[in-house]
């Protein structure tokens, strides 16, 4: 079954040491419905979720969780990761912590075969599109890469500061909704 299948990857990443390797707390290996129709990808879990072992509780999370109640989706009806699943400090993930995060987060995606991931923000894009793409550039798109759909737009942390970024967020999150209807 999926579930039995997502926590076996949750073992995996619990045990992983690349993984875990210059980061701090608990492991987070995402949450959600097995299967979700939509994937969220964020960047790297913060402090409150390495405190949790859970993806997106702390104030980006909250935003995100808001965003999508605004287009009546509920946080349990999809699911939502990171490609680094552990806490890296206050510091942005490297390119390496990238790649192997997202060994994890492919078996992950392999598992659920949502009908669009969400790519929030520039290390989603990285992870998953191509490195020299920026969101300001490709957001709200429908993005085909090897039979997946992506759709890019911003991180909750960065749209939570930036009014211009949440109104394009805003747009953006309505356009994903008519998508998936
Ligand atoms: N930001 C992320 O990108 N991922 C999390 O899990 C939390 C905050």
């Amino acid at each position: 079954m999926k579930k039995d299948k997502l926590l076996k990857i949750a073992e995996e990443i619990a045990n992983c040491k690349q993984c875990k390797k210059d980061k701090f707390g608990l492991h987070v290996p995402g949450e959600g419905k097995s299967d979700a129709k939509i994937i969220f990808l964020g960047e790297a879990p913060g402090y409150q979720e390495s405190q949790t072992g859970r993806p997106f509780v702390g104030r980006a999370g909250k935003f995100l969780t808001k965003m999508l109640d605004k287009i009546w989706i509920k946080r349990e009806e999809v699911f939502i990761t990171s490609p680094v699943k552990y806490f890296p400090g206050r510091r942005a993930p490297s390119l390496d912590e990238i790649r192997h995060g997202m060994i994890h987060t492919k078996k992950q995606i392999e598992v659920i075969k949502p009908k669009i991931i969400v790519l929030l923000g520039n290390v989603a894009i990285k992870a998953l599109l191509d490195e020299k793409l920026r969101v300001s550039d490709i957001h709200g798109k429908i993005i085909e890469k090897d039979g997946v759909k992506y759709f890019p737009t911003f991180h909750p942390s960065a749209a939570m500061r930036f009014t211009g970024m949440r109104t394009k967020m805003e747009v953006d999150f309505k356009k994903l909704k008519s998508l998936l209807i």
